[in-house]
């Protein structure tokens, strides 16, 4: 199912851990998919932002797989609220920085944007809270999180 231009519904649903472990995760259910469907709609704005391509690592995670790859028990992953991208071709850095130099107006809303320097993603949610939070969390799953401030070494 195509859920915008760029983006098609699989790119959420697929894990390679789900299939080596057997799980299903094919048939999202229907409130998951609505808001999947948002999710790609922000996401168009970050591609556009980033000028490439991004790819989806991790998108919505039944409570089974949340559970086997160490997520949080209220990962917005679980109620497809969340996706883990990466801009094709850019550093995770750099595609930040030109999310960071968009106005609020092109970035559009958003609950948390989470660099994640050790999985090179940033985790993106766009849970209707719409905190507006940019965080980094360099240590991978469980480890800190903190304020996202640009990086001096790069
Ligand atoms: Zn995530």
């Amino acid at each position: 199912m195509q859920m915008t231009k760029h983006f098609h519904l699989s790119e959420f649903t697929r894990s390679g851990m789900a299939a080596t472990l057997g799980i299903d995760q094919s048939n999202p259910p229907p409130a998951v998919v609505e808001r999947l469907a948002a999710v790609a709609q922000a996401l168009e704005r970050f591609r556009a932002l980033a000028g490439v391509p991004l790819r989806v690592h991790s998108g919505w995670r039944c409570q089974q797989l949340n559970r086997l790859v160490g997520g949080v028990p209220a990962s917005d992953h679980l109620l497809g609220w969340a996706a883990d991208v990466s801009a094709m071709g850019l550093p995770l850095e750099a595609f930040v920085e030109r999310l960071r130099a968009a106005s609020h107006r092109q970035l559009g809303a958003f609950d948390q944007l989470i660099v994640e320097s050790s999985r090179g993603v940033l985790h993106a949610s766009f849970n209707p809270r719409f905190r507006g939070e940019w965080l980094r969390q360099d240590g991978g799953p469980k480890s800190p999180v903190s304020r996202y401030v640009a990086s001096q070494s790069t």
